[in-house]
């Protein structure tokens, strides 16, 4: 390698470094600002996963959607401040993201709507969903119905034909979306999802890093991979 490449690729490594302690420094202070920590609400430094990542323990699944949906806010808030005017974008799942498995907004949900509606004003959002693309009628009926506005051209669904297929499947579509919305709009600000194939880098997904996670876990990170998306995980 020439002399050239090689002050190249030590100075993207220590960008790449930098980058990574910023981002772990400014976790917990946004968490510390944005939110009364109480004896039953706590966070965890995720050591197993070399990017920041924290494990969010609290008492109730209501308590943990609120703090990611008040999270998540702080952040987009924060977003929209430092980036030029068109630029990012917000990604959420639909189903244990912003309503639950009756069809409802309770239980915590509602600060999860209520990220969503507010994010809807400052950045271009998203819905990407394993639902197939066959019932988008009724979906958007549904969410209207609930008061998710979402333009149709802004709803992803699974491909009718990939659906009740293996999960392999609904990993790579929500990956492709995520490619997609992210080179149409210089980057996502922040994903939201409660599965980690929501919201977390393909290779993450399929590697032996993110084994550990459980479904009904509740997380939020900074894989620096993903160029400065910060990844919520909703407890499933
Ligand atoms: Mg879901």
């Amino acid at each position: 390698m020439c002399s050239y490449c090689q002050k190249l690729v030590r100075l993207i490594l220590l960008f790449s470094v930098s980058l990574h302690h910023y981002f772990l420094n400014l976790l917990p202070s946004l968490f510390s600002f944005c939110f009364l920590q109480t004896n039953e609400m706590k966070l965890t430094r995720d050591c197993k996963v070399i990017f920041p990542a924290y494990h969010v323990h609290a008492k109730t699944k209501r308590d943990k959607r609120q703090f990611i949906g008040e999270l998540g806010l702080r952040w987009i808030r924060l977003q929209r401040q430092r980036l030029r005017p068109g630029t990012g974008t917000v990604m959420f799942d639909i189903d244990d993201t912003l309503i639950d498995n009756t069809e409802k907004v309770t239980d915590g949900f509602e600060f999860m709507v209520k990220t969503f509606v507010e994010a809807s004003k400052l950045f271009v959002v998203y819905l990407v969903t394993a639902r197939p693309e066959d019932t988008r009628t009724e979906v958007i009926n549904l969410l209207y119905k609930l008061e998710i506005h979402i333009p149709p051209d802004r709803l992803f669904m699974l491909p009718t034909e990939l659906y009740s297929r293996d999960t392999t499947y609904v990993e790579k579509f929500k990956w492709n979306v995520f490619l997609k919305i992210s080179a149409a709009h210089c980057g996502v600000v922040a994903r939201f999802g409660d599965q980690v194939w929501d919201i977390a880098h393909i290779d993450f997904i399929e590697g032996e890093e993110s084994e550990h996670i459980d479904h009904k876990d509740c997380y939020f990170f900074m894989d620096y991979t993903l160029g400065g998306t910060i990844s919520f995980k909703t407890p499933g």
